[in-house]
């Protein structure tokens, strides 16, 4: 295997074009599955050395991250507001401290492993994801950017650019809950952030992990919230309208007690 080190996005794109390059960002994943020969692409292009990727800049209501921002960039206060408060409470739930020292947010996003903090919050907040390719760029909202697990649109020529989280109004409360007594990854898990504006709910975001093949949100749970108080009636509702998303088997237990403790917490938070 060819071991590249690119300098500029030029060359990183370059070395991707052929299609059978491997991104090594932070190694968190990409590492252990060329040891397990999981994946054995006939080049790696190391993306660590290229300074303008290392970007993170809050502009037109959205938070840019680029491909070196680490997850545990996250763990201090470097985003203000709700936002940075949700990155803050989601982001203690990856792995531990090495690994969120190395790992970054879009390698997550690309790597799409299905029970993954990073892309259920994408997804839920309506994020979009920039990818580039020598043909040029293009925009994809994270809804439709996973397409399994293990799997998105990206091709195999692009790389993961930019990732654009919309900025959280004042007043949103945001709880993240997961179950993973036996596995690295959590057998279920719910986002939530709600909006209250005089004591009713203006806007709620709820996502859910491991009640489908990608991470989902979940409408129903939204629309049972919106435009009412924040009870916990409201609370018991939408974590019952959250397990109705789920198309697996014998997961919607374990979905909707973390979805009334993930809106639990968004309600302590305010
Ligand atoms: C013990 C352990 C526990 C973990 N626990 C968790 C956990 O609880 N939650 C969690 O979310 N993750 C967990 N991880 C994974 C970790 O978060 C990884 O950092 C992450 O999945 C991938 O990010 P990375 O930067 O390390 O990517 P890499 O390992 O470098 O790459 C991963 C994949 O994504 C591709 N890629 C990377 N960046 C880009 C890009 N910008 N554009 C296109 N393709 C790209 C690579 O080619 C590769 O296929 C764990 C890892 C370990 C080893």
């Amino acid at each position: 295997m060819q071991y590249l080190a690119a300098r500029d996005e030029g060359g990183v794109l370059e070395a991707l074009a052929d299609g059978e390059t491997s991104v090594l960002a932070g190694g968190q994943s990409l590492i252990i599955d060329l040891r397990k020969k999981e994946k054995c692409p006939p080049r790696v292009v190391d993306i660590n050395r290229v300074a303008a990727f290392d970007t993170l800049t809050e502009s037109d209501g959205f938070l840019h991250v680029g491909p070196l921002i680490r997850h545990r960039v996250f763990e201090s206060a470097t985003v203000a507001g709700a936002l940075g408060e949700l990155l803050r409470v989601v982001v203690r739930h990856i792995g531990h401290p090495p690994i969120r020292a190395r790992g970054t947010m879009l390698g997550s996003l690309a790597y799409a492993h299905p029970a993954a903090e990073w892309p259920v919050v994408a997804v839920t907040l309506g994020a979009e994801l920039v990818l580039a390719g020598l043909r040029g760029r293009r925009t994809v909202p994270a809804a439709n950017f996973f397409t399994g697990p293990y799997s998105t649109v990206r091709r195999p020529d692009e790389l993961l650019v930019e990732v654009r989280l919309p900025v959280l109004p004042p007043g949103t409360g945001s709880g993240y809950a997961e179950d993973r007594r036996t596995t690295i990854y959590p057998q279920a898990a719910a986002m939530a952030a709600v909006t209250v504006t005089d004591g009713v709910i203006t806007a709620a975001a709820v996502g859910l992990v491991n009640a489908g093949p990608c991470p989902v949100r979940s409408r129903a749970a939204e629309s049972v919230l919106v435009g009412g108080p924040f009870s916990d009636a409201a609370i018991s509702m939408a974590a019952e309208a959250a397990a109705e998303v789920d198309v697996t088997t014998g997961n919607r237990r374990a979905i909707k007690v973390q979805a009334r403790r993930a809106l639990s917490q968004a309600r302590e938070r305010l």
